[in-house]
């Protein structure tokens, strides 16, 4: 008894810490909203900010059959798809995951990655273009996204960094362009890439096609990434915020020992690589102080990044009477058999906690970009989603809706329309080939 009322103290303190009552999320609306325009002013602002410049993007009139490639950390993917003009949904989509052998992703050379994308694609096409038959008369363009490699081995390549801070405009950017060229000249396929594009401004452009109100587009997996509009005279450089949005002890200690110490902060609050691990540091310290589990700490439990996402959602949705998941997960991942409900009940409320507070702060990221781009008051905001935290994770998708509405109120909170991405993950890439081949 003692036990659990000691356990609920730290779950009822690490609550409180994480509490996000709407004047603090308006503070990291407006921290965010200032920290876009330092971004954008100089090379100071906390955002990682990169500017990609894709003019046009597509007005939603494209037609037309279209080619795209996503290049993530340890694969990537092909992409076809026909879009029907007059904002008619892409259709005939057809998607190929092609794995990189790991000597094609290290080293300093891209050679050997490029070919292999070449050839791939090329098998790709011939395998599909009977029905492509129709080619269109001017050169086509091929839509080229990269999703930033978030396990740490991919990172610390020297490949990968390059990837990572790449932005179209610089060189590196055009020398990979032209080197990818190559390889498809190589093996006469007639498609050119013309820049190297983060997979979430290939989702903002898919949502221009479906909707010109489409201001940004926000990726939600195990890493967060957001792409907007910003006017061409405002820009020079771009991403995601950082604000100082108060840390309890388990986001100090996961930053701390994280491979990337002082970076990334407000990712580490909302990320599924992270969500999992906050909820794991809790259940630690409620194992060693209260005993939580019984007389012993799971050694299970003292891994870092045991606890993924995914599992994190089934306990936190588990609506059973003796949360029977919860029992499930712990065993599972930790090892855990003799859990009583109580103790299952508040490993299900420190998921909430944990999902809760990330949902939200994600919100307030949302209500800072519509801001920052002048459009609470009286336009309409379509901001476009994609991701495997957002479209699996039914209650932090949740969670994050009603924070805007809570936010913005229920008159100004009507502008802003949050869509799932269409067709995917990179399926931008198709809309990006689309816009520069019609409409250049
Ligand atoms: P990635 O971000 O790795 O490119 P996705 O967009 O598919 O790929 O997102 C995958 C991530 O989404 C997972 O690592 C996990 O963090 C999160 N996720 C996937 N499914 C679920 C789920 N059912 N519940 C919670 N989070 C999930």
């Amino acid at each position: 008894e003692q036990r659990l009322r000691q356990a609920k103290r730290i779950l009822r303190k690490f609550a409180n810490d994480c509490a996000t009552p709407v004047s603090k999320l308006w503070n990291v609306a407006n921290d965010l909203c200032s920290n876009m325009e330092a971004g954008l002013s100089s090379e100071e602002s906390q955002l990682g900010m990169l500017v990609s410049y894709i003019e046009p993007l597509p007005t939603g009139e494209e037609k037309g059959i279209y080619y795209g490639i996503n290049l993530r950390g340890t694969n990537f993917l092909l992409i076809r798809g026909r879009l029907g003009g007059k904002n008619l949904p892409i259709s005939e989509l057809q998607r190929e995951e092609v794995a990189i052998p790991s000597s094609a992703m290290d080293g300093d050379s891209t050679e050997e990655l490029f070919d292999l994308i070449a050839v791939e694609l090329a098998k790709f096409i011939s395998v599909h273009s009977e029905i492509d038959g129709e080619a269109e008369s001017r050169e086509r363009k091929l839509g080229f996204t990269i999703s930033f490699p978030v396990e740490e081995d991919a990172v610390s390549s020297g490949t990968a960094i390059k990837w990572r801070s790449l932005s179209v405009n610089d060189i590196v950017g055009k020398e990979l362009t032209n080197d990818i060229n190559q390889a498809l000249e190589k093996l006469g396929i007639d498609l050119r890439v013309f820049a190297l594009v983060n997979d979430t401004t290939g989702d903002l452009a898919g949502g221009r096609y479906y909707n010109k109100e489409n201001v940004a587009a926000i990726t939600l997996g195990m890493a967060t990434d957001v792409s907007y509009v910003e006017s061409a005279e405002q820009v020079p450089k771009s991403a995601w915020p950082i604000t100082q949005f108060g840390r309890n002890e388990f986001d100090a200690s996961l930053d701390t020992e994280s491979s990337n110490p002082g970076s990334r902060m407000f990712e580490k609050l909302i990320s599924g690589m992270y969500l999992g691990e906050i909820a794991r540091r809790v259940l630690l310290k409620m194992a060693q102080e209260t005993a939580l589990f019984g007389d012993w700490v799971p050694p299970k439990l003292t891994t870092p990044y045991l606890l993924r996402s995914p599992d994190m959602a089934a306990m936190h949705q588990d609506t059973s009477e003796d949360f029977e998941t919860v029992d499930e997960k712990l065993n599972e991942i930790f090892g855990i058999n003799n859990s009583t409900p109580m103790a299952r009940e508040i490993v299900a409320e420190v998921c909430d906690v944990v999902a809760e507070r990330g949902a939200r702060l994600v919100g307030a990221g949302i209500v800072g970009i519509v801001k920052n781009l002048g459009r609470i008051a009286n336009k309409k905001s379509v901001i476009t989603i994609e991701g495997g935290l957002y479209e699996h994770y039914r209650v932090f998708r949740n969670y994050l809706h009603s924070s805007v509405w809570e936010v913005l109120g229920s008159d100004l909170s009507d502008n802003v329309i949050i869509e799932n991405c269409h067709g995917g993950s990179g399926a931008g890439s198709i809309f990006l080939a689309a816009s520069q081949t019609y409409n250049a």
